[in-house]
């Protein structure tokens, strides 16, 4: 049975979408079975490997209002073992199709329950917000990624997160754990980013991941290559470190 695994966070440009990506591939380079499932409307797990998803009408959109079925959107990608489904800018409507819709927290755990066991991991990347999408991944996900930035502020917010998090275990995912914490973008060389991990770790003990994501310009420019940090430059930081994360994440289990 696949492991699901919601990367979450409603800040905006916490990376996210560079995490999804990047954790999905590492692992399924090792052979494992992938699949990233987008549902943030502004799509851009899709470009992190290479899939234009703006033209296609079977994307999670026709899967959550339920004309398509969840397989008929799964798009094999050009990297081994990694399969997507992609998004587009029409999820941006979809919220208020769900919130119509009866038993709207589960449409996505639903559909997902449909393809679990073809696959050792399922990345769901949710959009900047705690709302029915991202309420829908974590009714639909075993676990929650949460990446973090190493900024100003870094944990504001977090216990909004937190709680929503407490809330979707209490009413209606008792099995919903968290997979870790992520620090990303930091940068060595401020007292800042340093304060952050050292607050994250008292705050979070071993949640906490032990990987450190760096703040990589070779980790920006990736996507515009339709590329995973693995193919577009196997030795960079950004990669040494996505790989050691998707190391972390498989030894959870
Ligand atoms: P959104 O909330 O809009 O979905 P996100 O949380 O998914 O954003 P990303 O899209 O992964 O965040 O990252 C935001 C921006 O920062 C992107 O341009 C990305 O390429 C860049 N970025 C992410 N991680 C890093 C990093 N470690 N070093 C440098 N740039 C990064
Ligand atoms: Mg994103």
């Amino acid at each position: 049975m696949g492991k699901v695994i919601s990367v979450s966070n409603q800040k905006g440009g916490v990376g996210k979408t560079t995490t999804a990506v990047n954790v999905a591939a590492f692992i399924a380079d090792t052979g494992r079975r992938v699949l990233i499932v987008d549902i943030d409307p502004q799509a851009n797990a899709g470009y992190g490997v290479g899939v234009s998803a703006a033209d296609m009408d079977k994307t999670i959109y026709e899967v959550l209002i339920g004309s398509v079925p969840i397989r008929d959107a799964i798009v094999k990608t050009n990297f081994r073992e990694l399969y997507l489904i992609p998004s587009n800018i029409h999820l941006a409507g979809a919220q208020v199709d769900l919130l119509e819709m009866e038993g709207k927290e589960f449409i996505l755990r639903n559909a997902v329950d449909d393809i679990r066991n073809s696959y050792d991991y399922i990345f769901i990347d949710c959009p900047p917000s705690l709302g029915i999408l991202t309420l829908n991944s974590l009714a639909a996900a075993d676990s929650v990624l949460i990446p973090l930035q190493c900024e100003y502020y870094a944990l504001e917010g977090l216990n909004q997160l937190l709680r929503i998090i407490a809330m979707v275990q209490e009413n209606i995912n008792r099995g919903l754990s968290i997979e870790g914490i992520v620090l990303t973008m930091y940068d060595s060389r401020t007292n800042l980013s340093q304060q952050v991990v050292s607050d994250v770790r008292e705050y979070f003990g071993d949640k906490a991941f032990r990987t450190i994501i760096p703040r990589s310009v070779r980790l920006s420019e990736a996507p515009s290559f339709g590329k995973p940090i693995g193919s577009y430059d196997r030795g960079s930081i950004g990669s040494v470190t996505y790989e050691k994360l998707a190391k972390e994440v498989l030894k959870n289990g």
